[in-house]
């Protein structure tokens, strides 16, 4: 893995080694003869839905697993994380409609901050996602495999096909705030691979979409104004959500905006603090002030997990205190501001996991006795509606 390889002019970091494959051209031709996997529409409703959070008229929430797995994309795993989805959305419900959007249908590659791991003394490829390589520490499963990109395609078809038929169901129920807002669930992933999200544009109904999922968003090492990432995903109609961590500077973050969301359109964009509990209250006014005074009317939700990563026990972990922490300071220093906390962006398992303290897991101890995680530890459904309830009260 280079770290920062560069196409045509621009940077594009964290992309699998794998072009010298024999299968490498294959499996990209495969992708682009593939249809898309959302539709123009669902994309459009999905604008509207966001124009709406970002005009203080709705909440919403973004959450599921930090790295699906290939092996969880059958209809009953994805029925039991579309459930939890909406439990957690309704404990945000009494204020209002609530948009619910998984990581989920595509959520397959990870970025890394370092590209070995020591395993025994051996240095082995870090895991990427089941999009670039297998969890298991062995050479051959971390070599970076370009069929995969093609398994993830069919995984993500599988996953997206049971969300749709959730929004027809939900969309059949005469609740008056069902019918008038389309609240989902939508699908987003981290638009990290371009090798697969490229392949994946397509042209439908007079617009350029990414037909890899409804909501791409670009994490906190791949957001930078120049990079490959940007650029292609200011050539689609999704709306687009960045991460911005605390390295992120005030005038590169307007530059962003402005080549994501020239026409400054409500909701296009949907801006993601993860700053650590300790320095969000510091770190984000800039931000908010920056993107204000430029005209964009964005979504701002906390991601009060990824900044907030501790490792005990011989494991990387996260203490709920310090994640209902960051999420409450957020939201105090966005209402400050004149913003609407439009809401929380979460890594959250379907099932009773072990892998954050605090709860139920009531010590390091106790982290593994159901630590399943592929890659960052998860909240389980009880921890993360404590967050949630504590949030929306503060
Ligand atoms: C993630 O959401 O799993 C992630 C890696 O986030 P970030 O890009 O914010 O570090
Ligand atoms: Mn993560």
């Amino acid at each position: 893995m280079r770290s920062r390889p560069v196409i045509g002019e621009v940077v594009a970091a964290q992309q699998p080694e794998w072009k010298s494959h024999p299968d490498y051209v294959a499996s990209r031709a495969a992708l682009a003869a593939a249809p898309a996997l959302v539709t123009a529409a669902e994309v459009a409703r999905l604008r509207g839905a966001l124009a709406v959070v970002a005009g203080g008229g709705a909440r919403m929430v973004q959450l599921g697993d930090c790295a699906e797995s290939f092996a969880e994309t059958g209809a009953d795993h994805v029925r039991a994380k579309t459930a939890v989805l909406h439990a957690l959305a309704g404990e945000l419900a009494d204020d209002g409609p609530v948009l619910r959007v998984g990581r989920i249908g595509g959520q397959f590659a990870k970025p890394r901050s370092q590209p070995f791991e020591d395993v025994d003394g051996v240095p082995l490829p870090a895991f990427r996602g089941h999009m670039v390589n297998g969890e298991a520490p062995t050479a051959e499963a971390r070599a970076h495999d370009p069929r995969r990109m093609v398994r993830a395609y069919e995984a993500s078809a599988e996953v997206l096909r049971v969300l749709a038929r959730d929004r027809d169901r939900r969309a059949a129920v005469p609740a008056k705030r069902l019918e008038r807002f389309p609240d989902g669930p939508w699908a987003s992933h981290d638009a990290l691979v371009i090798d697969y999200e490229a392949a994946l544009v397509r042209d439908q109904a007079g617009q350029r979409v990414l037909g890899s999922t409804h909501l791409p968003w670009l994490g906190d090492r791949t957001r930078a104004p120049g990079s490959a990432h940007v650029r292609l995903l200011s050539q689609v109609a999704n709306p687009v959500a960045l991460k911005l961590g605390p390295s992120t500077d005030p005038a590169e973050l307007a530059e962003v905006c402005a080549l994501l969301d020239p026409d400054r359109t409500p909701g296009r964009l949907t801006l993601i603090a993860r700053m650590g509990a300790e320095r969000v209250a510091e770190l984000l006014p800039p931000l908010v002030a920056a993107v204000r005074a430029r005209g964009h009317r964005a979504v701002w939700l906390s991601d009060p997990m990824h900044g907030n990563t501790v490792r005990a026990g011989g494991v990387k972990t996260r203490h709920l205190a310090a994640v209902v922490d960051e999420a409450v300071r957020c939201k105090s220093v966005l209402e400050r501001a004149g913003e609407h906390p439009g809401g929380l962006h979460l890594e959250v398992a379907a099932t009773d996991v072990t892998e954050c303290l605090g709860g139920k897991v009531d010590g390091v101890e106790r982290l593994a006795e159901r630590y399943t995680t592929l890659c960052d530890p998860r909240l389980n459904p009880d921890q993360a509606a404590e967050l949630l309830r504590t949030w929306i009260r503060a």
